[in-house]
């Protein structure tokens, strides 16, 4: 089923996965742990996409597997990295598995980034207008702080609604802690005239290692009293993890309060996170979702 028809008549619970590293080895966790998240019965489940291209076999398997299960999957590609060849076979083997809904990105830059990458698709917006005529509904990413790359949250905007007009049919947010950046991003939207759905994307910070990680992979700020307080419980890992996963639900309500239309969690291939989450607001999750 299109996400974008399950978006017009109910709030939206989802998960992101991601294909294991060594993916031999690893993969039959992953299908126990996507298992575990059916129980919390999300609308849909995310697979990202290696920015180097490098799992795009084991991604339409996971998904293939997604849809078996009776879990819709939204296939993440990434343009950079890829020829136009090869995204028409990422979307045979996606098609082959029933997949109906993709994640429409650029990919990150390599560190040493040269001229082959981004060769043939430059941004986004060059494979939503490359795929938006094969029958598949289209999501792509924003950004409520701003892409890093961008001049300003304004011309990141630009190119947002661009993203709109060429087929997307629903957003997905980077990793946000402070839920004033999503409101902005939502209200400046809207004035633009962009009218999708714009479902925030919450991860929750279990362990001093992700605040590093997080902010060097996605530039998202960590509110001061956010901050102090994992500081303050950065030797006593059980209870950072429960301040972070208790941030995390704060924000979730809020977001629920405020009318967002789902909400979209990097569980980080973890269900024990689903879990937790959930059971704090299984009520909320029971009623209005
Ligand atoms: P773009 O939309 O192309 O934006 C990149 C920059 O270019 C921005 O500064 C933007 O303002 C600008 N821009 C956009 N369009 C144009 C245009 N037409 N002309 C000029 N400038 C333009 N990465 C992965 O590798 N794999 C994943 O699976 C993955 N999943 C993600 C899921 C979500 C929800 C999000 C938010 C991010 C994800 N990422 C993933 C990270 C993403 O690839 C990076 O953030 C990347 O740097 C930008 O991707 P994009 O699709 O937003 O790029």
């Amino acid at each position: 089923m299109k996400i974008s028809e399950i978006i017009k008549n109910k709030r939206t619970l989802s998960f992101e996965v991601f294909p294991p590293k060594k993916y031999d080895e690893e993969i039959d966790k992953l299908f126990t742990t996507i298992k575990e998240l059916k129980s919390f019965n999300p609308d849909f489940i995310s697979v990202t996409y290696g920015a180097g291209g490098t799992n795009r076999k084991s991604n339409a398997e996971i998904a293939g597997f997604l849809k078996k299960l009776g879990i819709e999957p939204l296939a993440h590609i990434t343009g950079g990295p890829s020829t136009h060849k090869e995204i028409d076979e990422i979307i045979v083997n996606l098609k082959k598995q029933d997949v109906e809904n993709i994640l429409c990105l650029r990919g990150d830059k390599p560190l040493d980034f040269n001229d082959e990458y981004c060769k043939e698709f430059k941004n986004a917006t060059d494979l939503i207008s490359y795929l938006n005529d094969r029958d598949l509904d289209i999501a792509a990413a924003c950004y409520p702080e701003g892409h890093k790359e961008a001049d300003s949250l304004y011309a990141d905007l630009k190119y947002m609604k661009m993203k709109e007009d060429l087929g997307a049919k629903f957003f997905v947010t980077q990793i946000f802690y402070d839920n004033e950046y999503y409101y902005r991003l939502v209200s400046e939207a809207r004035k633009i005239g962009i009218k999708s759905p714009i479902i925030p994307g919450i991860m929750p910070l279990l362990n001093p290692k992700s605040i590093k990680r997080t902010q060097e992979m996605c530039g998202s700020t960590i509110p001061l009293g956010f901050r102090n307080q994992l500081e303050f419980f950065k030797d006593e890992p059980s209870l950072f993890r429960e301040v972070g996963l208790n941030y995390a639900v704060a924000q979730i309500q809020d977001l629920i309060a405020k009318g967002a239309p789902g909400v979209h969690i990097y569980v980080m291939n973890n269900a024990q996170t689903a879990k937790e989450i959930y059971q704090r607001l299984e009520n909320v999750f029971k009623k209005l979702f």
